[in-house]
């Protein structure tokens, strides 16, 4: 199964409800070890995404994907917003103005979105961001393609690998954001950041199904 842009629309808008139920959530793990904004942030973002599809629907996946980038950028401050903004820019620009989003393309924009995460963000794997949660989703989307998996398949795939992914940033020491400031003090606490990054693509993966 490909998606339309209907479709991407439909599972942007999916994820904007799920950071709105998880938004208390992300506040209290950005308030263990950070500032306390990431839920706030995310929820402000995405609820300013469903307003832009609202207003102008784009008529192609990366059209919305570009809607999502340019909204979480001027939207969403701190270091989510514009870690995001990359990762959904990126993505979109290499979805093009296809009418569809197939598995080879959803693989070609996870790949784009965890690159533009690294190249802003400068974070490596077991640094404890939101790249925990990203690096593994990218390696299990790519194995379920390899394996014949649908879009609803690799999406489920890469949010199981992300959950697995966010939950090992409680046992690492923070190496970049405000969490690092904290140290080997931030040991045993999750990620707002990678746990707003399987949040989102758990949504994708459910509302393609
Ligand atoms: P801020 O830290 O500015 O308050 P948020 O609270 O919205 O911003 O987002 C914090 C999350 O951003 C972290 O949990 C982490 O996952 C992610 N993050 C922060 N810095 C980086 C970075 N350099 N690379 C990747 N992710 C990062
Ligand atoms: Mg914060």
């Amino acid at each position: 199964m490909a998606c339309t842009a209907e479709g991407v629309a439909a599972a942007v808008r999916a994820a904007a409800a799920v950071v709105a139920e998880h938004r208390a959530e992300l506040i209290d793990l950005d308030r263990a070890i950070g500032d306390g904004d990431h839920g706030e942030n995310m929820n402000r973002g995405f609820a300013a995404v469903v307003a832009a599809l609202d207003a102008a629907p784009p008529d192609t996946p990366g059209g919305v994907l570009k809607l999502v980038a340019t909204t979480l950028i001027s939207k969403v401050g701190g270091a989510a917003g514009p870690l995001y903004g990359t990762a959904f820019l990126r993505a979109s620009a290499k979805l093009g103005p296809a009418a569809e989003l197939d598995v080879p393309a959803l693989l070609d924009a996870l790949r784009a979105g965890l690159e533009g995460v690294q190249a802003r963000g400068k974070a490596v794997g077991g640094d404890a961001t939101m790249v925990d949660a990203l690096i593994p989703a990218v390696a299990a989307a790519e194995k379920t393609a390899g394996d014949g998996g649908d879009v609803a398949a690799v999406l489920t795939a890469a949010a199981d690998a992300a959950d697995t992914g966010a939950q090992s940033t409680v046992d690492l020491i923070p190496r970049k954001g405000r969490a690092s400031y904290l140290g080997e003090r931030a040991v045993g606490h999750l990620d707002p950041g990678a746990r707003s990054s399987a949040l989102l693509l758990r949504a994708f993966a459910e509302a393609a199904r």
